[in-house]
């Protein structure tokens, strides 16, 4: 599949080419087609999957062939959340319009109106807007919408989530009834559906899972280690790599705390967040690791689903989830369709069977490399060793809760659940 063959038109291909695409992602794949159809279309896609060039292409398409109205009005709008992503879909709607006479413009709180005044006075074909300036600018009559013909939500759910829907309706109200409409979110909830239930016309429900689009752009390694040595190989790939943003996973909670506290021994600032931490706790530690003043999250699977948290560079794996699907979920935090991510797995032996797992998932073997001073010598023996020793202390600890009248007695069955998971 060919952007070529998607339909689109020579000025826009060459601007694809100077973006170095070459292929096009699956949501592009998907949605341009209907997009060009003139369909209404619901999609779920996220940061990272191609999205903003899944719309942005078609309605430059869309635009260019229709003949420039006087005045140019806005015929295409684009609703953002947050003012980041308003200005980084602009930049891609201004890219990807070089070689036509196409003009965009990003309308967005926080920063004086003039400038953007101005700028809609000269005309404009495609607006980006964040919802609140955008009804701000509507009351002072700086930009009429009665000649929209495209709407798009981006990151819907985003902007539910901050409160949005009140000001959606009232841009909703703003527009020809007659319009195309696309809604793209990265969640379905009842209340995204219910939102596209009213305004979108007949939608093609259009899916790109991260699945699909992410683990292809992604570098992903594996460490064979042993287990005792995963915290001294952790260390030494984050210093000597000199990693100042680094998302690390546990599978337990106590695993990430233990972990956490050993980074920060060896002077890499570190926070876990996991379950039993509030959720001010946890915000706080994201926040922190946003700011880069924690170079280090460590992380549960479930902690981590929830939570906002940036595309990075970095993620490793310090243990392999025994749900293969999480560790799709996780490396996609890595990553973005175009710029390289990379994704390391520490795997001892005793999970080598998770690993196969994760293999048929992913339909991909992954290469599993040692490094020096870190060559795997653990055997079998050891692995069971490990569990059965495992075993004895959570019987010791069970029974010493026990004895105290903390904690429960462990019950007949479960005692054999995690000597073979496998
Ligand atoms: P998005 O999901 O829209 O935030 O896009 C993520 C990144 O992928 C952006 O930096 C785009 O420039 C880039 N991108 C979009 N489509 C493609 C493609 N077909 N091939 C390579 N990179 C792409």
């Amino acid at each position: 599949m060919t952007f070529k063959s998607l339909g689109l038109s020579d000025a826009l291909l060459k601007a694809i080419s100077k973006k170095g695409y070459e292929t096009p992602s699956a949501i592009q794949q998907k949605a341009i087609p209907l997009i060009l159809e003139r369909k209404d279309v619901l999609a779920s896609a996220q940061t990272g999957s191609g999205k903003t060039a899944g719309f942005a292409l078609p309605l430059l398409q869309i635009l260019q062939n229709q003949p420039t109205l006087h005045k140019r009005p806005v015929r295409a709008l684009i609703l953002t959340p947050t003012r980041e992503l308003a200005a980084q879909v602009q930049q891609e709607f201004k890219d990807y319009s070089e070689f036509t006479d196409l003009r965009s413009t990003v309308i967005f709180g926080g920063v004086g109106a003039n400038p953007q005044i101005n700028a809609l006075r000269n005309g404009v074909d495609v607006l980006v807007a964040t919802p609140g300036r955008l009804l701000d600018l509507h009351n002072q009559r700086a930009v009429s919408l009665s000649k929209v013909e495209v709407l798009v939500l981006d990151e819907a759910d985003r902007m539910l989530d901050m409160g949005f829907a009140r000001d959606i309706k009232k841009i909703l109200a703003l527009l020809p009834s007659k319009r195309q409409n696309l809604l793209f979110s990265a969640t379905f909830s009842k209340e995204i559906k219910k939102l596209a239930n009213e305004f979108l016309h007949q939608p093609v429900l259009v899916e790109a899972t991260p699945e699909n689009t992410t683990v292809e752009k992604i570098d992903q390694t594996v460490y064979r280690v042993d287990k005792n040595l995963k915290t001294d190989l952790i260390i030494k790939l984050i210093s000597e790599g000199n990693w100042q943003q680094v998302l690390v996973f546990t599978r337990t909670k106590h695993g990430a705390n233990r972990l956490s506290e050993k980074l920060e021994k060896a002077k890499i600032t570190s926070a876990a967040i996991h379950g039993n931490k509030s959720q001010g706790a946890r915000t706080r530690a994201l926040a922190g690791f946003k700011e880069g003043k924690v170079r280090v999250l460590v992380a549960t699977d479930i902690a981590a689903r929830g939570l906002d948290i940036p595309l990075l560079p970095h993620v490793i794996n310090y243990e392999l989830p025994n749900v293969s699907e999480d560790y799709v979920h996780r490396i996609g935090r890595t990553g973005r369709a175009g710029a390289s991510g990379e994704a390391l797995s520490l795997v001892s032996l005793d999970e080598v069977g998770y690993l196969k797992d994760i293999e048929k998932l992913i339909g991909e073997r992954l290469q599993a490399k040692t490094l020096p001073d870190f060559e795997p010598t653990e055997t079998m023996a050891d692995v069971k060793e490990a569990e059965a020793e495992k075993k004895r202390q959570k019987a010791a600890h069970h029974s010493r809760g026990r004895n105290t009248g903390r904690g429960k007695a462990p019950s007949k069955g479960k005692s054999t659940r995690n000597s073979n998971r496998r």
